[in-house]
This record gives C-alpha cells, structure tokens and sequence, in this order.
C-alpha cells in the first residue's frame, strides 16, 4: 500500500481512454441528455458506468461497474465483503426484478448469539469484531445481474475499478473524516490500520490512496466469477479474518451462499406505479404504506408546514408497523398484504390528528387486511433498534431503457472494521441488522437475513419509467425516499430541489432527526406549531441519487447537491 500525490490521472479501459475529474474540477450533481445516464456519490463510479455504457454494455453492467468502483473509493460505504438490493427493470419484457444480495447469518448463529450471561452485549464491541460479519451477498449478486440481464462479463465491468485501484484516488475530505471517526476502529486490526492509517492517524485528505490488494481480489474474481470468492484463498482469508476476531464463519458459509430472486413490492401513489425492494427490506413495504398514508390528504392544497406535518405523522406510522412486523420473509410470516393495503392504511390514517403531533404510535393491526381468513399467530413487536447511516445508492439508465435502482452496503461506516489481509475490502456487520434479543421477528437464526432498510425504487406513469430514487442511511433511508417522493410529487418539487431540501427523519422515536442548521429556520418553526420537535443532534441524512425521464425523451440524473461531498451526475450525451 502506497500513498503518492498526483494531480490527474488517465484511466486506460481497454480501447477506452477516459480522463478522471481533475481534484479541483466540480462534480456535476445533475445533468440532462440522452442516452444512458447515471448518479452515484462518487465521480470515478459514475465515470466507470458512462465506459461502459459508451462500450456498448447495458445498464446493469454499467451498474456493477460504478458499484465495484464505489468499493475502491467509498469503501467504509460499500465493497465486495458487504450485500445489498438491486431493483432492475428490463424495458423489453416491461417488467421489474429484483436481486436480494442480503448478508446471511452464518449456520453458527442462534437467537443467543449476541447474549452473554443473558444481557445483550455491548452494540460497538460487537460491531467491531467477527460475530458482526454475514456471510457477504455482493458478488453473488453481481453475478445473478450480468448473467441473467447483463451483457458483460465480470472482467469487462471490473475493468474501470481495478485501474481506480491500482493507480489510486484522491483522497477527500469525507474519506479522511470517515478514516478519523474509525481510528479506533481500524487501529484493532492490523490490515486494516496498515491500508487506512499513518501512524495511527488518518490518511490525510488530498494524498492519492491505492489499493492493490483490492484490485488483485478484483482481478481473481474477473478471471474466475464468482467462484473466485466463495471458495478457494479468498473464502479462506476471509473465514480465518472472522474466525480470528470471535467470529464463527466456515468455507461451506460462502460455499452455500445465494442471493435470491424476488418480486418487488408493487404499490401506487396518486397516478404513480412504484416498485420498491420486498422483504428482508423493510424499505418497499414501509415507504408504500406511509405512501397509501398520505393518499387519503389532498396534500397540494395544504400550506407546505402542514402538509409536512402529516408526512411525519405518515413516517411514524409506517415505522410502529415496520419495527413490529418485518423482518427475514424465509423466516417470518409478516403481514404484508395487510400492510400495503388502502383500506388498511385508511384505518391507520384516523390516527393522525393534522393539528397535533403524536409521541409514539402503536403498531397497527394488519392481519384483517390480509384477505385470510386464518388466525394467525401473532409475533411479539419488537423495538426500535440501533442503526447507523451509511452506505451507498447509485442508479443507471441505458439507451435501451432498462434502469437499475441499486443500494449496497457494508452497513457501519467501515463496517466490522475487518480488512481481509492480502484482499484489501472490509468485511460488513450486518448482523447488528438484527434485534440483540427476543423475542422478535428480527432476531439471528442460523441462514437467516437480517432486516434492511435499503429502499432502492423505481416509478412508472402511464407504463413508461418516470423516475428512479435511492439513498443511504440506515432506517433513515427509508424517510429520504419518502420524504423525496413526497417533496417530488406533493410540494410539486423540481427532482434536484427535492433532493437538496432539508430532511427530516421520523422513525416513531421520541423526536425526529433533522440536519444541520434546521433548527430555527422559519420551516422548523412553522412544524413546531403542531408539536412536533426535533433531535438535539442534527446530523446530515442520507445521500440520494435520483433519475427523472423527462416527457421529451430526455433523461435528467440527479445526485446530491450538497451533502456527502456532492455526487456526480452524469449523461452519455449532454442534451445543452
Ligand atoms: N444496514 C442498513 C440496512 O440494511 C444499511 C446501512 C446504512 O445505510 O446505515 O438498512
């Protein structure tokens, strides 16, 4: 691992010569044209997706692409040691896939597993060690995608981001930040300090950073799928990095790894078709009932504080509903179709007073919803848990119209803080995903997934795509997809203007998150009038990344405007 400063760097992608952004240059967080587009937080990734679209490749290549380059400069964000949710829809057969690349408990969990002496164990021990890694999804999924709706091979799409990690990047101010909230962290474990650290410091912004390591895992895994990383020396490393940090992982963990094929979570919202990410996300089916919520309030007549005022009520609804019922649908028999029905949702709307806010909804009762006449068993509802705010969402377009809506992550920043030696990706720690104690739907079992939040979707007007949307963030993701779609449809919202407005984040908590400088401003007090307050720790939510497709045929991808560094936003042809 070496660090050099450089000022500009050419990447050679094949044929393909495609020059870097200069460091001072200005990423474009939006940007309208034709062809394929893109919009990730990271201005390499969205140039690897424009490669390869230009080469030819579809969108979903271009997907594995940026993702793959997000994991060489967004790596406490994202990476092949991590899983997410892939939203993919295939313009010629018009129709919406979706590929769950959850983590997955390795065969040595149980209920217990995060319990010692009977008391749940200390959430930071546990994320940074190896009882907090699942068995990671990522490559499995990016396979399940290139094989069954990609036109490339996986050593065509790692191409872009095995050259970002052999020449290096530049470090910026939010890597250097992230690498300084994590010295700790990463001090524990020697490949990790050794890639990340100077003396036990973080890198300093501005240094270019290789990895070499990576790219070499990268180049196994283009000469041999897959299989190159669930089996063979990579399994290997990876199995004794968790076993050596009070993990319990084995080579036949990976060797049995799936990712799994799912129908989406189908909903609408006032003309609008919107395909979300099902069960173990929780994002789908939350985002849609808070969605069937709001319907029932002609919400473009109201003043904009009051209308806010319901989105929030809405949010805290759905979120009583989500922490009690969903989690791992192999594993729990959640009440969906109750959830995601109108009339259920019209039940839970009479809860809302529009004058007052509420301190804290109780779950609902979906089960008569369900058109199933059964008496199921109920499960206990279970409370809100510890979740953080990080990785990655990013979302690609092609000429043909096929479009991907894509989260992926390694959950904490850093996740378990794991560098597997001689690969140079951290190992996730998904499983703090899972309630520490029962009983609960979402408790660890053995091959279980842990519940997301993830909320990768994609929306259609009239049967064509109208818009894609995504972020980050732990539970809050799915507030900023709401909040988004909300600010888009109902406050009537430019798509850059949604995505920039101020979040607020209300998870049926005692207070709603809320950023940086909300506090005091006219659109907080006007909220206050209805009680609702917020969280004394505001912190930036969230980093979405949005397409709209325009009427004329144009495409306009949107990435953050301010927040996380700004995100880059980018078109195959320019439509100015
Ligand atoms: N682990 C989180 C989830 O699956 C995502 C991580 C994050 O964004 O903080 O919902």
């Amino acid at each position: 691992m070496s660090i050099l400063v450089r000022p500009a760097r050419t990447v050679l992608i094949s044929s393909i010569v495609l020059t870097l952004a200069l460091p001072a240059a200005a990423k474009t967080p939006v940007a309208t044209g034709t062809g394929g587009a893109v919009a990730t937080i990271s201005e390499p990734a969205s140039q690897a997706a424009i490669a390869i679209l230009n080469k030819g490749g579809n969108a979903v290549d271009a997907a594995v692409a940026a993702a793959a380059t997000l994991g060489v400069t967004d790596p406490f964000s994202c990476g092949i040691g991590g899983g997410g949710f892939m939203v993919i829809y295939l313009a010629k057969d018009k129709r919406v896939v979706t590929i769950d690349h959850r983590e997955t408990a390795p065969a040595s969990f149980t209920p217990s597993v995060f319990l010692k002496d009977g008391k749940e164990m200390d959430f930071d021990t546990v994320v940074a060690s190896g009882r907090s890694v699942g068995v990671p999804g990522t490559v499995r999924g990016w396979h399940e995608a290139l094989d069954r709706y990609g036109s490339m091979s996986f050593k065509q799409v790692l191409a872009p981001a095995i050259d970002v990690a052999s020449k290096g990047f530049k470090v910026n101010d939010n890597f250097n930040h992230l690498v300084q909230e994590n010295e700790a962290k990463f001090a524990q474990f020697p490949a990790t300090a050794a890639l990340y650290l100077r003396n036990g410091k973080a890198i300093p912004a501005g240094s270019t950073l290789r990895n070499p390591d990576l790219a070499k895992a990268y180049r196994a895994l283009a000469a041999g799928g897959a299989k190159a990383f669930y089996s063979g020396p990579m399994a290997r490393a990876m199995v004794d990095a968790v076993n050596a940090n009070s993990g319990s992982m084995t080579l036949a963990d990976l060797a049995n790894y799936e990712a799994r094929l799912r129908q989406p979570v189908h909903s609408t919202y006032r003309g609008y078709d919107l395909y979300g990410m099902p069960l173990p996300s929780s994002g789908g089916v939350a985002v849609a009932e808070a969605l069937n919520i709001l319907e029932g309030y002609d919400l473009k007549s109201l003043p904009r504080a009051k209308a806010e005022h319901l989105y929030l009520e809405a949010s805290r609804l759905a979120f009583a509903d989500r922490n009690a019922y969903l989690a791992d649908p192999e594993f729990v028999d959640a009440p969906v179709a109750g959830l995601l029905n109108k009339d259920y949702a019209a039940r839970r709307r009479e809860l809302i007073n529009p004058e007052q806010a509420s301190a804290h909804a109780p779950a609902g009762d979906p089960y008569p919803f369900q058109n199933d006449v059964s008496v199921p068993l109920r499960p206990n509802a279970n409370k809100l848990i510890a979740e953080g705010a990080h990785t990655t969402h990013l979302t690609v377009s092609d000429k043909d119209g096929n479009i991907v809506s894509y989260t992926y992550t390694i959950e904490s920043w850093g996740g378990s803080g794991i560098v597997v030696p001689g690969y140079g990706f951290l190992l996730n720690n998904e499983m703090t995903d899972f309630d520490f104690s029962g009983p609960a739907p979402n408790v660890p079992e053995a091959g279980k997934r842990p519940r997301s939040s993830m909320s990768p979707t994609i929306a259609f007007k009239n049967g064509k795509p109208a818009f894609s949307i995504g972020s980050p963030g732990g539970a809050t993701i799915i507030t900023t997809v709401l909040q988004t779609i909300f600010n888009y449809v109902d406050l009537g919202m430019s798509m850059p203007d949604a995505v920039n407005a101020p979040r607020l984040s209300e998870r049926n908590g005692m207070e709603t998150d809320v950023e940086p400088g909300f506090i005091g401003s006219t659109q907080a007090q006007a909220l206050e009038k209805t009680g609702q307050h917020w969280s004394k720790k505001p912190e930036e939510i969230g980093a979405a990344n949005a397409l709209v497709f325009n009427p004329d045929g144009t495409v306009t991808a949107v990435s953050e405007g301010h927040r996380h560094g700004v995100g880059s936003a980018l078109v195959q042809k320019s439509a100015h």
